[in-house]
This record gives structure tokens, sequence and C-alpha cells, in this order.
């Protein structure tokens, strides 16, 4: 018997092609998407306003389940870290950043990630395999029911493992499931997807989900890019700044999510804020600076309060927003010593 397929990596759409071929009534989609993502049952056979039949054709022929909770933390900032396991054992993390009336969750897309940032712990772990979008989904689903009663996600960031851009269908796909406003009902404009810059795909996404793009950036020049993100190589930065200037989705009321992680003496010169702000004055553009988190194996610092100040201080003459990151949630990663998480967290509060 083949492999049973699982019915969170279809959105309702989807799930309803799905059934007709498979001669069930596509109607039933939706049902089955009410008892998964409203009403959090996960057993076909409990789907008690599908008939009799159909649940144990459902219960035989599909499954449900993609990840399980393995450890969950908790920091004193209210910040929550799940570390979730996969089928075949693969670890991914997610984490919820509470922020104001924001609950921001941050998800993984990818087990490890293939393109090597010299400063990014998922980078050093290299790449394993992409997500389905059930495991995804199932990051949403599995965090949710940790937090606190009467709390509810608000805003996604997938900012977590591994390049969304690098496993566009299955990310896309878990999009959709977020955006029915029968189920998840999460508002377009509180989904962010954060991208190193795989140009190619930017314009795939962005016609296929009105979602927020991010995009790292880093550096203001090819030389010191091709060092921090090496996919710069392929896609430079004057080739993936056009793209988005001259992207229709991306718009003053939509506008590019940058992110600048600040490397004590390559990237933080009052030199380098000077060109930031020539490049990012050039379109729609928020930014996000924060300051690198070192970790065992990377030879990167964070820059002295000083120099930061003087860098925020050149930016302020752009024309665009820009917010300055403080650690969230860091005696956590602290205790666990998983610093890949650390450095997502810091990486999306109030990116939105
Ligand atoms: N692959 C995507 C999304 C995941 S990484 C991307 O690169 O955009 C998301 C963010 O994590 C990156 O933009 C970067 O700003 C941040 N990041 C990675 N390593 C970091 C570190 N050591 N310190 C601070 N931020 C880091
Ligand atoms: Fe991958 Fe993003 Fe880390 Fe670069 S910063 S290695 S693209 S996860």
């Amino acid at each position: 018997m083949s492999e049973p397929l699982n019915l969170k990596d279809y959105a309702t759409a989807s799930l309803r092609e799905r059934f007709a071929k498979a001669g069930i009534k596509p109607f039933r989609a939706d049902q089955v998407a009410q008892w998964l993502y409203v009403r959090g049952v996960e057993d076909p056979l409990e789907m008690t306003d599908l008939d009799k039949a159909l649940r144990e054709k459902l219960s035989l022929e599909w499954k449900t389940s993609a990840l399980s909770l393995s450890d969950l933390q908790r920091s004193v900032d209210g910040t929550l870290k799940g570390a979730l396991m996969a089928e075949d054992g693969a670890m991914i993390e997610a984490v919820i950043i509470p922020e104001g009336d924001r609950r921001t969750l941050c998800i993984s897309s990818q087990v490890g990630c293939a393109l090597a940032c010299s400063f990014c712990a998922t980078g050093e772990m290299g790449f394993t395999r992409n997500l389905s979008t059930a495991e995804i989904v199932d990051q949403f689903l599995h965090m949710q029911r940790e937090m606190p009663e009467g709390e509810e996600i608000s805003n996604i960031v997938f900012m977590g493992m591994g390049e969304p851009l690098l496993n566009l269908p299955n990310v896309i796909e878990a999009v959709r499931i977020f955006l029915d406003q029968k189920t998840f009902a999460i508002a377009s404009k509180r989904i962010t997807v954060s991208t190193s810059g795989v140009l190619s795909k930017i314009p795939v996404l962005l016609e296929a989900v009105p979602v927020n793009l991010a995009l790292s950036l880093h550096a203001t020049t090819d030389k010191v890019r091709d060092v921090l993100v090496p996919l710069n190589k392929k896609f430079p930065l004057a080739a993936v700044m056009l793209e988005l200037k001259n992207n229709p989705m991306i718009t003053k009321r939509r506008p590019v999510f940058f992110e600048y992680t600040l490397l004590e003496g390559v990237n933080d010169s009052p030199e380098d804020a000077r060109r930031l702000v020539g490049l990012l004055r050039k379109l729609p553009a928020k930014l996000n600076v924060i300051p690198m988190n070192p970790h065992p194996g990377s030879t990167y610092r964070k820059p002295a309060e000083d120099v930061i100040g003087r860098f925020m201080k050149v930016l302020a003459k752009g024309n665009f927003p820009i917010t300055l990151r403080k650690s969230r949630g860091s005696d956590i990663d602290a205790a666990c010593g998983q610093l890949a998480a650390r450095n997502r967290v810091d990486a999306l509060i109030n990116l939105q």
C-alpha cells in the first residue's frame, strides 16, 4: 500500500479537488478543515458530521499528524520555544514572541539550510530536507495549544530554520491554509516570508499569495554580501534591488521589510549606513537592524553600543521606518544551547 496522504498537506480548495478525484463529495473538504483547524480534532473517526463510511475511509487512507512536540521552554519575558519532531526524527524549532497585543509565531520551512550564510547557526547545520505543508501547519497547531488561555497567535513569520523560497510550493500551500477565512483566518498583512534573496522565486511567491516580503540584506556592497550571504554570487545586490523596485506587488501599503544583521567591523560603519540609506531610498521599505547574536563556532560579534548608536543616527536620515531589535528569550536559548532559535527570535520581533 502506498504511503497515506496527509490531510494537512492541502488547503481546502486543493483538498476539494483531491476528494473529487477519490469519489468523495468536495464539500467534505470544508468539514474536514473545520475539524482539523477550528475544533482541533485530528482523528477522522471523531469527525461526527461525516458519514461512517467516509470516516473509516479517511482514517484508513489518510493521516493527519506530522509533528510531535518534544520540548517546550518558556522565557521569563514570555517567549515560548518549541522543539518539534517529525516522523523521520528530524527536529525543528518554532517560537512565539508576545509583544503588546501581538503574538508572533516564527516557523521553520526546512530542516537546516543549504545557503550557508556565514553568521547564521542554521547555515552551519547544512541542509537535510524541505518541510511538508503539514509539517509547517503543525508548528502553528502545536504552539497555539501551548499558549495561555485566551491568547491566540496573531502574526506569522517564516523566519525559523531554512530558506522558504527554496521550498516554495509547500510554503505557498501552508500560507493558503493560514489565510483561509473559515479556519485560521490570519490576515495577509500579518504574514511575512523572509528570504536571503532567491530572486527568481520572489515574483512567484508574491503572485501566488499576498504576504509581506522580508529581505535579508546584511550588506550594501557585493564584496561584503558575497561573504555573508553566498547566494549573492548568484543573485547580486543590484539585481535583487531592481526586482524589488519593479515588482508590482511591492507598494507603499506593502513595503519590503529589510533585515540587516549588524556585525562588528564588517558592516557597521557610518559609510555602510549611508549606502544603506541610498539603497532603501529607491523603493517602499522598512528596516529592521539586528545586532549579531554570537554563537559557538562563529567569529562574528555584535558591535559596541556606541557603534550601533552611530550607525542608527546615520540611518535616521533615511525616509523609511527603522527598528533596532533587542534580544528576547535569550534565557531559554542559553539554557538549551540552541542558538539557532535565538537568532530567529531577535530577527523577527517588531518586523510587522
Ligand atoms: N532564510 C531566510 C529566513 C530565515 S533566517 C532568510 O535568511 O531570510 C532569518 C533571519 O535570521 C536572517 O535575516 C538574519 O537576520 C537572522 N539571523 C541569522 N543568524 C543570525 C545571527 N547570528 N544574529 C542575528 N540574526 C541572525
Ligand atoms: Fe539559510 Fe537564512 Fe540562515 Fe542564510 S540566514 S543560512 S538563508 S536560514
